[in-house]
């Protein structure tokens, strides 16, 4: 486990928190595992991933960039490819030291029979648990039913891009979703090799106006009911929730997502439709506030391509992951005493020892900094921290 969740927690309780749902342990093939729930710390994901095998390379590239950060490295990465190339996913296993997320249906094509689908679905899953990821992401509540409900009160009924490629199956085939046929076989794979299953969110908002409706609350109502399920089938199992909400009703949400009982890996939310171009900011609004009211055990990262329609290039992708990294670290200070005394307090004591505020330590390492004498050029002369002495001298 990461060295200072061990801090955080003593190892009997986290195995309690373990055996009751409270936690996941998320395995992974080259490091200790990864721990998260509310009683850790809030961790990040970054997702990548083609859907055109021509632009595998610059995905390569991303992997590579991705792996080889430092204090700023995600703590989770997601391969989102939907094609039926494994590069990606191959690359993550051999160079990334944190646990690996995927979607195990994004590669099975949708016009399959029921019966071909469920075999390949699940031989597709076991070939990726093989290899050695740590959860897969399921969507099983993407459902006609909701589907239905969706279409004649939404005026986008679906958002999920999981979520919409098992439905199409669902309505080329008149049929339930594949992962409700499969769900115990399901489950005992991924117990055998040690991969846990995020239950997705097929029909979270896509804007902020769906937020808390009766197709989003009924879908949590039956994610929770999946989230038993495996459960009860020995699985380990977290999920996934919201894209947009208002602040004002994050504190619901929370509510809601902690009577879930198992953590939250959250997809924002974005609390505002307004901002095309830099989502990465109202992303760290709404993962900020839900993160700090217990509801999101997870961040995602967002990158400001998130509606512009562009394909994230990798200086999108590092941006959108430091912002992530700073809301997680702003939460994690505020959540644990400990935590905040290991990395801030440093800062708290460079700056007095210095008399400036422009000290080198940080979550970013690379930024320049410029001082000048005692203080920087900012204030020049004028430097109130000059005063420290004299304030000190005089009382
Ligand atoms: S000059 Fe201003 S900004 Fe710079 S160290 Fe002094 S108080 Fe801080």
């Amino acid at each position: 486990m990461n060295e200072i969740d061990l801090q955080l927690l003593e190892k009997e309780e986290a195995e309690r928190l373990i055996s009751n749902g409270q936690a996941v342990r998320l395995n992974s093939r080259n490091k200790s595992p990864t721990l998260i729930g509310d009683s850790c710390l809030v961790k990040v994901n970054v997702s990548i991933g083609v859907s055109d095998n021509k632009k595998i390379d610059i995905e390569l590239e991303k992997v590579s960039t991705l792996t080889s950060l430092k204090r700023e490295s995600p703590d989770i990465i997601m391969d989102l490819t939907i094609t039926d190339d494994y590069s990606v996913v191959d690359c993550l296993l051999e160079s990334f030291n944190g646990p690996i997320g995927t979607l195990p249906h994004y590669r099975v094509p949708s016009k399959f029979t029921p019966k071909e689908y469920d075999r390949a679905l699940l031989k597709h899953s076991e070939l990726l648990a093989s290899k050695g990821v740590s959860f897969f992401t399921i969507h099983p509540t993407a459902n006609l039913d909701l589907a239905r409900i969706a279409s004649s009160t939404r005026k986008t009924p679906i958002t999920s891009r999981g979520g919409g490629i098992l439905l199409k199956h669902t309505l080329l085939h008149n049929c339930s979703n594949p992962f409700e046929r499969i769900l115990p076989e399901f489950v005992e794979m991924c117990k055998s090799y040690g991969v846990a299953i995020s239950v997705g969110s097929s029909f979270r908002p896509s804007s902020n106006n769906d937020a808390l409706d009766d197709v989003h609350l009924k879908e949590i109502a039956l994610q929770t009911q999946y989230i038993q399920k495996i459960k009860s089938l020995g699985g380990t199992v977290f999920f996934e929730c919201l894209g947009h909400a208002d602040l004002n009703q994050l504190d619901t949400y929370s509510q809601i997502i902690k009577d879930v009982g198992v953590p939250m890996m959250a997809l924002g939310p974005i609390t505002t439709d307004m901002a095309a171009g830099f989502d990465h900011i109202t992303n760290a609004i709404g993962a900020s506030y839900l993160a700090h009211k217990g509801g999101c055990h997870v961040i995602n990262s967002v990158t400001r391509e998130e509606h512009t329609g562009k394909v994230p290039n990798i200086d999108s992708i590092v941006e959108g992951l430091k912002t992530a990294k700073i809301v997680a670290h702003s939460v994690n200070i505020a959540k644990f005493p400990i935590y905040k005394s290991i990395f801030e307090k440093n800062i708290y004591d460079q700056r007095a020892e210095k008399q400036s505020c422009v000290v080198d330590s940080g979550l970013f390492d690379e930024v320049q900094r410029e001082r000048v004498g005692k203080g920087c050029s900012r204030c020049g002369a004028q430097c109130p921290l000059i005063l420290t002495q004299k304030i000190k001298n005089h009382v």
